[in-house]
C-alpha cells in the first residue's frame, strides 16, 4: 500500500488491495483484486473482517487504481467494511468500469444502492435475523437491483433459512436476479443448508466460502 497520505477531495479510506480468488458470488474461483474500504455502520454477529471497522490508510482514486493495474486483473470486487458508507466509492466503481475492469461491489443492504453505476454487478446481503443486524435492511433497495446483480443470504441456523424463504416469496426475489444462499462457517452445516434447499426444490444456488476453504481466516486472502 503506498505510504504517501492522499491529499483532496477525491480520496477513499482503504483497508487493503489485494489479489486473490474469489470466494463467493457468480465469479467464484476466479482470479480477482479485492479493493477493502474502510469502515461500517453495521456489526453482524458473525462479521468476519472487523479489522476493517477502522484503521486503514487515505488513497486518492488515481492511487487505488494504479494499485490494481499493478495485478493486471480482470475481476475486481470492491468490498468492505460497507463500501458505500464512504461517498467516493461512487466515482472509484465508475472509473474501474470506464477501465474495462469486470466490477463487483459486496454491500451489506443497509445503505442505498440508486447510485452505483448501472455497469456494476452488485452483491447485496439481506440480514437475516440471527445476524443482528436485520432491521438495518433498506428494502427499497430490493426494487432497484438488476437482473446481472446477485442478492445474498448468510444463515446461521434453520430460522434464518425459514426467514430467506418468506423474503423469497414476499418479494419475488428469483425473479429479479440470483439468489445465493450461504452458510455461517461453523454455525451451520452446509450439507443441511444443501438438503433443506433440495428438499423445498428452491431456485437459489447455494455457496460455500472458497477462500475459508483453502486459507481459513487469513487476513488478505
Ligand atoms: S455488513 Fe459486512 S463488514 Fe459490516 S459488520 Fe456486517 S459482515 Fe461485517
Amino acid at each position: 500500500m503506498s505510504s504517501t497520505r492522499a491529499q483532496g477531495q477525491d480520496r477513499l479510506r482503504i483497508s487493503e488491495v489485494f489479489y486473490s480468488l474469489q470466494g463467493e458470488s457468480r465469479t467464484v474461483g476466479w482470479p480477482t483484486v479485492f479493493i477493502r474500504l474502510t469502515g461500517c455502520p453495521l456489526r453482524c454477529n458473525y462479521c468476519d473482517t472487523e479489522y476493517a471497522f477502522q484503521g486503514g490508510e487515505w488513497m486518492s482514486l488515481e492511487q487505488i487504481i494504479s494499485q490494481t493495474a499493478d495485478f493486471n486483473p480482470h475481476y475486481i470486487t470492491v468490498t468492505g467494511g460497507e463500501p458505500l458508507a464512504q461517498k467516493n466509492c461512487l466515482p472509484l466503481l465508475e472509473q474501474l468500469c470506464d477501465a474495462a475492469y469486470a466490477v463487483s461491489l459486496e454491500t451489506s443492504g443497509a445503505l442505498d444502492i440508486a447510485g452505483v453505476d448501472a455497469r456494476v454487478s452488485i452483491v447485496m446481503d439481506l440480514k437475516t435475523p440471527s445476524s443482528g443486524e436485520e432491521s438495518k435492511n433498506y428494502y427499497l433497495n430490493i426494487a432497484k437491483l438488476k437482473p446481472s446483480d446477485q442478492l445474498k443470504f448468510v444463515l446461521a441456523d434453520r430460522a434464518d433459512y425459514d426467514w430467506a424463504c418468506l423474503k423469497l416469496n414476499e418479494y419475488d426475489l428469483p425473479q429479479r436476479c440470483e439468489v445465493l444462499f450461504s452458510p455461517v462457517q461453523g454455525q451451520l452445516s452446509a450439507t443441511d443448508l444443501a438438503d433443506w434447499i433440495l428438499a423445498d426444490r428452491l431456485p437459489v444456488r447455494m455457496q460455500i466460502q472458497l477462500h475459508k476453504l483453502l486459507w481459513g481466516d487469513e487476513k488478505g486472502r
